[in-house]
């Protein structure tokens, strides 16, 4: 399989070229057209097996044809390294299509929370977000999910270890039930399977 079998657009295939990326992994070959097809995905995936890309590029493809602006896509992460991770890729593919994206994580100092909050009134059509960080701007007031089309939860295992079952279904509560859900772990127990219930449509199952 080649990238150019997903029919992203010029600017995203521009973007993954300057990337270096050439072939896709087996996580991307099989989550990317389940996740262009607007489908609710559960896989299970370690790092390293080119599991962000699998849910990025997708949703990157989607929001390159679309001109609307506003706030499209949140992806949820256990730790502010993850969240950086995350955005560095997301802009080294977006090079050319003008989708823009903020971090928001916990830790810092007040002026970093300050900071966030700005950027979030400039606005991005991609959020990535650790559970905690989010809780207290959505208090705030800053944050609006009324157009919010995908959410992701990025290892999620160890979101549920670090405790954030009950803030993960409290941001979720905010976000309008007519969204595409994917979810990335690298272990599936029980509580995983809970959290999936609760928050998933008739989701694919991908094992890698
Ligand atoms: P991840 O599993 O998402 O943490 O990705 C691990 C590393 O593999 C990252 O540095 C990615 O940039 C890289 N990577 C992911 N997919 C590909 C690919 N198809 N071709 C080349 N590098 C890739």
């Amino acid at each position: 399989m080649q990238f150019s079998d997903f029919n992203f657009s010029d600017r995203l295939n521009d973007g993954l070229y300057d990337m270096g990326f050439d072939k896709p992994t087996p996580i991307q070959e099989m989550a990317i057209p389940v996740i262009q097809a607007g489908k609710d995905l559960i896989a299970c995936a370690q790092t390293g097996t080119g599991k962000t890309a699998a849910f990025v590029l997708p949703i990157l493809n989607k929001l390159a044809t679309s001109e609307n602006n506003q706030l499209n896509t949140l992806i949820l992460a256990p730790t502010r390294e993850l969240a950086m991770q995350i955005d560095q890729q997301i802009e080294g593919f977006s090079y050319y299509l003008g989708v823009s994206s903020i971090p928001v994580y916990g830790g810092g100092s007040g002026e970093t929370f300050l900071t966030q909050k700005r950027a979030l009134e400039m606005g991005a059509e991609i959020v990535i977000a650790t559970p905690g960080r989010l809780i207290a701007l959505l208090s705030s007031g800053k944050i609006d999910f009324k157009n919010l089309k995908h959410l992701i939860l990025d290892e999620a295992d160890r979101m549920l270890d670090m405790g954030f079952f009950d803030d993960i279904v409290h941001i979720i509560s905010h976000i309008p039930t007519d969204r595409q859900t994917i979810l990335f772990s690298a272990t599936m127990p029980p509580n995983i399977r809970k959290l999936a219930q609760k928050i998933m449509l008739n989701p694919e199952s991908i094992n890698i």
